[in-house]
């Protein structure tokens, strides 16, 4: 509820904080206008399963949990290199609990260019967050049934399975599940994986 207070605060103080960044050294942001990269992360097509759940559960309820907003999200605009603005347009259009305030100041705290601490090297891994929060991948298999037989060892990242393991587990990637659409792992140097 306090980040709730203070979304509106900043929402009444910042009006134009949907649109545009408190921090203005990231208007001159190099972002990359990708339709086929957003369609895919609107889908849940992205290859990391966390992301994919997550958003294939907005798609299908209306809802995530916060942990997956943040992850979806930072994946959006940290991996993808997509404006915020575009996934807060899409959480805004799909969300039951769309609220301006909240929506747009998470969004700019995710990305880091708004006025709280969410420093733009700071990047949340979809497998660590993953193997952190969905252990043994529960939330996943409910989302993203046609991985439900991989072992809990690589539910969070099948592209690392052996081949035998996805065969039998019914796994043939970039035909039943989509390789990843970007290596996580090649980050920029000086950025932290959360
Ligand atoms: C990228 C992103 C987009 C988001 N978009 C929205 C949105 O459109 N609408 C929305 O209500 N929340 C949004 N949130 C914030 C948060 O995810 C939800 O408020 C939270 O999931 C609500 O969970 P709950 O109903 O279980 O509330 P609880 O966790 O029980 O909290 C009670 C109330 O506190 C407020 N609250 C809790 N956590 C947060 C938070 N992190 N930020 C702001 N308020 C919070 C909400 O009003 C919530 O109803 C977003 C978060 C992220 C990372």
């Amino acid at each position: 509820m306090a980040w709730r207070e203070f979304s509106y605060y900043l929402l009444y103080y910042f009006p134009e904080l949907p649109h545009k960044v408190l921090r203005k050294q990231f208007n001159h942001f190099p972002w990359i206008q990708d339709k086929t990269a957003l369609y895919k992360w609107q889908k849940g097509l992205t290859g990391y399963p966390l992301v994919d759940a997550g958003m294939r559960q907005l798609w299908h309820t209306g809802w995530m949990h916060n942990r997956v907003r943040m992850v979806t999200a930072s994946f959006l605009v940290k991996n993808l290199l997509i404006p915020w603005q575009e996934g807060a347009t899409w959480f805004w259009n799909t969300l039951v609990d769309a609220d301006l305030a909240n929506n747009s100041v998470s969004w700019q705290w995710v990305t880091g260019c708004g006025v709280d601490a969410a420093p733009y090297f700071r990047i949340f891994n979809p497998v660590m967050q993953g193997k952190k929060f969905d252990s043994q991948g529960k939330y996943v298999r409910h989302w993203i049934p046609e991985l439900s037989l991989l072992p809990d060892q690589y539910i969070h990242n099948p592209w690392e399975a052996p081949a035998g393991v996805l065969e039998s587990a019914g796994v043939r990637l970039g035909d039943t599940y989509p390789f990843p659409l970007v290596d996580h792992t090649s980050s920029p140097s000086g950025t932290r994986n959360f």
